[in-house]
């Protein structure tokens, strides 16, 4: 059981003497238990904020706690954490029991005995245990890494980290080992660093998500937080598939004017804007309404472009006729909604889903 703390985590990298900031003031409080996804595109500094914590990177400033004592300059091995990697590092030589067995025979004075009824119990808990006498080559990517999992419960640590550990898996086995290891983390109650660059898993399984760009922190928050009230343009685009639909716009005489359209704000609306004059406009995907006809003044003449099929929903590419500018926006429609490219619709953006950010920071406003 442990809480573990970021406080202002920073790493510097040197680059033929250019200094990289591989991660820029990190601070999360991690609580006991609970499950952490680090998010965000390629080259934002997950990997290396996870490796800090493990101990594998040196931290450049600020300090990593660890139930309250400072763990920076401690060494890996006596950190009592366990690290599952995207390629799962198993022995080729050695028998799944061996890998699972061997660093508890290497770290610590534990006996025989009790060294296999922990691995009899992690193989159980990773429903292996028929596996336990093969060696990694007779098993598929997927009991791999089952293995991997199993050699980090077997050690019983006070923090699992895992880097991208579901990557290599086909998407049908990876939304199952999804589910699993949600299910096995809340049983073992132990707290979780999950590293995903897949915006989909890091929804789907964490507690909260700290969502990184650039090796800054752009926000710590639930799921549900992070996609209905996301802190900045950053964090409202990569959260959400498809992708919200952004406007530049400017406000004038109470409405959002855009390339596009013109869009009437109410005054409540307004007064979140803080006389701010360029913004940008946020509209999710999935909150457009095509309706029969316009009957206000946020509904839109536009144009089908493409409909792209998902099965019981379609994504929906569109332009509307108002622009000049030939950019397409995306809504997704319910599939029982018969659309064909060409065809004339009106596209509803209802006021009470919209999202404004500034246009310079990019912090949200509304
Ligand atoms: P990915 O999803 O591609 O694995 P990431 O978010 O895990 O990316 P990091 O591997 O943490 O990103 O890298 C963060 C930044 O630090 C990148 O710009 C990377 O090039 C740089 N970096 C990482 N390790 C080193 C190193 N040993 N020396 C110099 N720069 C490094």
């Amino acid at each position: 059981m442990a809480e573990l703390v970021l406080d202002g985590v920073t790493k510097y990298f040197d680059d033929d003497g250019d200094r990289i900031v591989a991660v820029d003031d990190a601070s999360i409080d991690i609580e006991d238990g609970e499950f952490l996804v680090l998010v965000g595109p390629s080259g934002c500094g997950k990997s290396t904020t996870l490796r800090m914590i493990a101990g594998l990177e040196t931290v450049s400033e600020g300090e990593i706690r660890l139930d309250g004592t400072v763990i920076n300059d401690r060494a890996p091995a006596d950190r009592n954490i366990a690290m599952v990697f995207q390629s799962y590092a198993l022995y080729p030589h050695m028998s799944v029991r061996q890998n699972m067995s061997f660093g508890l025979e290497e770290s610590t004075s534990m006996g025989d005995s009790e060294i296999g009824q922990r691995v009899e119990d992690a193989a159980d808990t990773m429903d292996i245990p028929e596996l336990l006498d093969r060696k990694p080559s007779e098993l598929s990517g997927g009991q791999q890494q089952r293995v991997a999992l199993g050699r980090a419960i077997v050690r019983d640590p006070e923090v699992f980290l895992m880097d991208e550990p579901l990557s290599n898996l086909d998407a049908k086995l990876r939304s199952s080992m999804r589910t699993e290891l949600q299910r096995i983390q809340e049983e073992l109650g132990v707290t979780t660093v999950y590293v995903t660059h897949d915006q989909t898993e890091a929804m789907t399984m964490g507690d909260r998500i700290a969502i990184l760009n650039d090796g800054r922190l752009q926000q710590v928050a639930t799921p549900l937080e992070a996609y209905h009230e996301p802190a900045n343009e950053f964090v409202a685009g990569f959260i959400g598939d498809p992708s919200m639909n952004f406007f530049d716009a400017t406000v004038e005489d109470g409405a959002l004017v855009t390339d596009q359209f013109d869009y009437p704000l109410s005054e409540a609306t307004l007064a979140d804007l803080d006389g701010e004059t360029d913004v940008t406009l946020g509209v999710r995907p999935e909150d457009i309404e095509i309706v029969p006809e316009a009957t206000g003044d946020h509904d839109f003449a536009a144009t089908v472009d493409v409909v792209e099929p998902l099965g019981n929903e379609n994504n929906v590419y569109l332009q509307f006729d108002a622009d000049d500018t030939d950019t397409t926006f995306t809504a997704v429609v319910d599939a029982t909604t018969p659309l064909s490219a060409g065809e004339s619709v009106t596209a509803r953006i209802p006021e009470e889903t919209v999202h404004v950010f500034d246009a310079d920071s990019g912090d949200a406003l509304h």
